[in-house]
């Protein structure tokens, strides 16, 4: 009988600091982030930093369903195993999948094997492919309602799986808004670059789409317009 409640409050222990861990990564508060100055707002509910203003710019014209989104880009080093990190701000959940803000957090360095680059010095096409890809993930969240966001949000960080179908959903609306080219791009920067680390490199390999992958994509959504790689959130 003791080892029974002892069981039950393992899980719930567990259970607890699964949902605590899943609401702190996602979610993040953009006014208390490095970076943010009201003053680069010069797009519809946008925060821009101005250093990277351009590639983001040139990104948000290819989702004009995102204009009257509120998305805050900000510089903040900690963005885990990634160099830029999509989520939707904690606050904001209440006010319906509607009136929901996001962030994107840009990892103000471009970690390498060897020292680092400061993010602005990426080549152009390449961060406005990176961007894109944030965008995609920020167009699969306002499909989603809050229920459901919670629910994809412990999945991810639970599992690869569904990590990698994210990742592939953002590859796929970034596809169907014209953004292969730049996709393209990103990954063979990310693949190729001979000083990025090997254990990032494999990550990208594992879990997001290949070039060839891309490509394929692209032409099939050119033959059929119709055709949808995007798997509806109800099933993810
Ligand atoms: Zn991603």
């Amino acid at each position: 009988m003791r080892r029974r409640y002892i069981l039950i409050i393992l899980l719930t222990v567990v259970l607890t600091a699964i949902v605590v861990y899943t609401t702190v990564y996602f979610s993040a508060k953009p006014a208390q982030l490095a970076g943010v100055d009201t003053a680069n707002t010069f797009y519809q509910h946008k925060v821009i930093p101005v250093v990277v203003q351009n590639e983001i710019k040139a990104a948000l014209s290819y989702y004009p369903e995102l204009k009257e989104t509120s998305i805050h880009f900000v510089f903040d080093p900690n963005t885990s195993k990634s160099i830029m990190l999509s989520q939707p701000v904690l606050g904001s959940i209440f006010r319906g999948q509607t009136g929901r803000a996001y962030v994107v957090k840009i990892n103000p360095n471009f970690v390498m094997a060897h020292g680092s680059m400061p993010i602005q010095n990426v080549p152009k096409d390449i961060l406005v492919g990176w961007f894109g890809h944030e965008l995609g993930h920020i167009t699969d969240y306002t499909h989603r309602s809050n229920a459901n966001m919670i629910l994809f949000g412990l999945r991810y960080v639970c599992s690869d799986y569904y990590l990698m179908q994210a990742e592939r959903n953002a590859d796929g609306y970034a596809v169907e808004h014209g953004l292969a080219d730049y996709i393209i791009k990103t990954k063979n920067f990310i693949l190729h670059t001979a000083d990025l680390p090997q254990a990032y490199k494999d990550r990208i390999k594992k879990l997001y789409l290949s070039p060839q992958q891309i490509m394929d994509m692209t032409k099939k959504l050119k033959k059929d317009p119709d055709t949808t790689h995007i798997k509806s959130p109800a099933a993810i």
